[in-house]
């Protein structure tokens, strides 16, 4: 069975036919068969965080990304607590959207989307407001795929004893991250990402002794991070509510191609030549890339509308569509612009050949003009 197209969207994205062959079999959700699985993708999950099961735990959430984001933001801040919010895109704003609707307390600082996260501003925030007692920052933002300074936002974080809660979605398991050596304390990704499973959870690297403050925290049953891991512990494998065992195999096959594929460091090379193949193919072809060139994540770049031509956002993406990629719309309210994704299954050959074909498209609408 082949793809209608390939996805250049940062998740749901292109899967292996591996992946996919091994959602066709049924299996129960409290059966010990399954619970082992369970069990063993949640050390892996710690394996490529490179943290410890000493120091660390991981633990799924039933749901998409946003839900395991939601679940964190929900069960680990305290009625007293107060988040700091750092925010340069949707992604950061869907945060406070969280923190609004929890009725958590909580303040944003607020960069331009073609900036990163200033680790200076954050630190003199968290001096300033004493009251401030976690952080919460998105390490790709998706929004425009730039790539937040995480390293020295997490040392600022730390060195001021605040509790840090990354949104790495669309990073981990593509951008290696040291989670242990950093000391993360909360570190959320999902299944359809750089894992490259298919959707159906997200999950939680935590680290241990702050997930364990977190008992009766929670603003909601079934998004209660703390149950969902005291069930994942004590019945060894088995999830609160019904769990999506497919995926669950789907992700135990991805880890395993992930391992294959020479790990973190093997994909994040990949991801990095398809990027950058993708942004050279793009502006041969007269574009220009909304962000600065030290500013991008080897995840997915965003493209600015060009004026060389007249130019329809659609027109273009029925004719990449029927070509076979399905690119994204840009999510800017600013700036017209358009993203196209380069993790997943894809490869250099495949970047290659949609450059050839933007090349195609964009010489037929000059010649039409
Ligand atoms: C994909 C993504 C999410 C989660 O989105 P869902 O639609 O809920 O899967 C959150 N943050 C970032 C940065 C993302 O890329």
């Amino acid at each position: 069975m082949s793809n209608p197209y390939l996805l250049l969207t940062p998740g749901p994205l292109s899967t292996t036919s591996t992946v996919k062959e091994a959602m066709l079999k049924d299996w129960c959700t409290w059966d010990h068969d399954y619970k082992t699985i369970v069990q063993q993708i949640r050390l892996q999950l710690l394996e490529v965080g490179r943290a410890s099961k000493e120091h660390y735990t991981a633990l799924f959430m039933q749901g998409s990304g946003t839900f395991g984001i939601e679940s964190t933001i929900g069960s680990v801040i305290p009625n007293d607590g107060k988040l700091l919010i750092l925010r340069n895109g949707a992604y950061g704003k869907r945060i406070e959207e969280i923190a609004k609707v929890l009725q958590i307390s909580y303040v944003s600082l607020i960069f331009d989307t073609n900036t990163q996260v200033d680790p200076q501003a954050v630190e003199r925030t968290l001096v300033e407001d004493t009251s401030i007692t976690h952080v919460a920052m998105v390490h790709c933002e998706t929004t425009t795929g730039i790539l937040n300074p995480l390293e020295a936002v997490i040392d600022v974080i730390k060195r001021n004893n605040r509790i840090a809660i990354i949104d790495a979605m669309s990073s981990f398991g593509g951008i290696p991250i040291e989670v242990e050596q950093l000391q993360i304390d909360f570190i959320i990704s999902s299944a359809n990402k750089c894992i490259q499973g298919v959707p159906g959870f997200s999950f939680i690297l935590c680290q241990r002794n702050e997930l364990k403050k977190c008992k009766g925290r929670a603003r909601s049953l079934s998004l209660d991070l703390y149950d969902q891991w005291d069930t994942m512990e004590q019945d060894e494998g088995k999830w609160r509510f019904t769990s999506p065992t497919h995926v669950v195999y789907a992700f135990a096959q991805a880890l395993k191609e992930l391992a294959e594929e020479g790990g973190v460091e093997a994909r994040h090379a990949r991801y990095c030549r398809n990027q950058q193949m993708v942004v050279e193919g793009l502006v041969q072809a007269g574009f220009t890339t909304y962000l600065a060139r030290e500013f991008h994540s080897p995840i997915i770049t965003t493209f600015l509308y060009p004026v060389h031509f007249p130019f329809s956002f659609d027109h273009f993406y029925h004719d990449l569509k029927s070509a076979g990629y399905v690119i994204y719309p840009g999510k800017l309210t600013d700036a017209n612009v358009f993203r196209i994704g380069n993790i997943g299954d894809v490869h250099a050959e495949d970047m290659k050949k949609l450059s050839e074909q933007i090349l195609r498209y964009v010489g037929e609408m000059k010649d039409e003009n």
